[in-house]
């Protein structure tokens, strides 16, 4: 089914506000099976409002608009809609009590511009506004629907959620099922030819997103029950579970820090943080992570070369020699965490995060990230090249979260070099 969203509001033309309205309603249309044809934004003006709306009802099998359902002189999108549907209004004494009684509720004077908000479509449907006065509304003609809802984000999401995606599950005929995998260490191309077999298929559908430091797996299955839509999802994600293996390192909303705190906080296990270039980042997410504490002993934050001597141990003779960012510091940084905390894991990252301080010889987005479990030191160096200096800090946390992951889950570190911790 074809579907369009129009936003309307002059505010949004004069890029006063940015129109997240039509992101939110493109997202939640795609994974809801419709396809969406148009996005258009259109000021407070009766006359190319109205034109707007032909053009969409003749092309579209539902059209949302988002704002204007206000109660002052340029909130006329309902009129507007509504003629373009042959759908009158009426004065609904119901809603007018409603409105009413927010404002009691809210303590505030009702004008008599808000008995604008109690005019309804007479043959149409009213959406209920439990969040705001604005009631939403909807409007049928041919087979064509058009659904009115609220401009503010508070108002419209709830709506959104709670009238209309139902009426939307029930014209699609359908349950629609998605399926998250998120996937760390392979780049999003060298994906897509791994896996370009499962990205062709109809139903279920799989496509890649690209994000900082991971990609995201969608699968979506469309069925006539839910049921029958996870066991599709399942079918698919085993397919991508086959190819990729450990690759995928957690499903749904679950981000990398989580996906480390659980398994620590499974085994019993601790880690600890020595960073340089990123500041304690890797602290900060490990720590936003409800639950952390029993798996955090302690993040040192080393930015000078002095801490990394006197807290971490690192040699000065290391630092003279090799430099700060180097494999033997991180090696050091490692090692002397481990010591002060006694944790079961410790990480050492040092780079160089930019814009400023790159050479030839260690260029900006170097970065080398270490761990050890008491008794090795593994160690990484990569290069995050012409990327901002947000993203230089994040991928190094990403890549030495996925190798505390990988040691906690007897996995190889194929691309670390390996030392032993010497007795010295
Ligand atoms: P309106 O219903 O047009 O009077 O809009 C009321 C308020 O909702 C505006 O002042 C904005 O703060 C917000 N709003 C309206 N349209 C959008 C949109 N498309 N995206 C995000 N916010 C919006
Ligand atoms: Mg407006």
């Amino acid at each position: 089914m074809k579907a369009e969203i129009i936003a309307v509001g002059t505010e949004l033309l004069l890029g006063d506000i940015l129109n997240t309205n039509a992101q939110y309603l493109s997202r939640k249309l795609a994974d809801l099976g419709f396809t969406v044809h148009f996005q258009s934004v259109v000021g407070d003006n009766p006359q190319r409002l109205q034109q707007l709306a032909q053009q969409a009802k003749h092309r579209s099998d539902i059209v949302i608009y988002s704002g204007g359902l206000g109660p002052t002189a340029d909130d006329l999108t309902k009129e507007t809609v509504a003629a373009a549907y042959g759908d009158p209004m009426q004065f609904d004494a119901a809603q007018f009590e409603k409105i009413e009684q927010y404002f009691k509720a809210c303590n505030k004077p009702m004008s008599e511009n808000n008995r604008k908000q109690a005019m309804v479509p007479a043959n149409g449907k009213t959406l209920e506004n439990r969040n705001g006065t604005a009631p939403g509304a909807l409007f049928e003609q041919d087979g064509k629907i058009a659904i009115l809802l609220p401009g503010p984000p508070k108002e419209l999401v709830p709506m959104f959620e709670q009238e209309v995606q139902p009426i939307l599950q029930q014209m699609q005929n359908s349950v629609l099922v998605s399926r998250v995998l998120r996937v760390y260490g392979i780049g999003e191309s060298v994906l897509e030819g791994m896996v370009s077999h499962l990205l062709e298929r109809e139903n279920p559908t799989a496509a890649l997103y690209a994000k900082t430091s991971e990609v995201v797996i969608r699968i979506t299955a469309k069925a006539e029950n839910k049921q029958r839509a996870d066991q599709m999802c399942d079918e698919t994600a085993q397919e991508f579970y086959q190819i990729l293996g450990s690759s995928v390192y957690a499903e749904g909303e679950q981000p990398m820090e989580q996906t480390v705190v659980n398994l620590l906080a499974e085994q019993g296990k601790t880690v600890a943080t020595a960073e340089s270039c990123t500041g304690g980042l890797l602290s900060q997410r490990i720590t936003s992570v409800a639950g952390s504490s029993k798996v955090f002993e302690c993040g040192v934050c080393s930015y000078a070369n002095r801490i990394k001597q006197s807290i971490l141990g690192v040699p000065e003779d290391v630092l003279n020699l090799y430099g700060a960012v180097s494999s033997e510091t991180a090696y050091y940084m490692a090692k002397g965490c481990q010591a002060i905390s006694q944790a079961d894991f410790a990480v050492g990252i040092t780079g160089i995060a930019g814009p400023d301080g790159g050479s030839e010889e260690k260029p900006v987005g170097l970065v080398y990230v270490s761990v050890t479990d008491g008794t090795t030191v593994w160690i990484h160096r990569m290069v995050v090249a012409h990327r901002s200096r947000e993203i230089v800090r994040f991928s190094a946390t990403q890549k030495v979260l996925d190798m505390v992951r990988r040691l906690l889950l007897h996995l190889p570190l194929a691309d670390c070099e390996c030392r032993p911790i010497a007795d010295e």
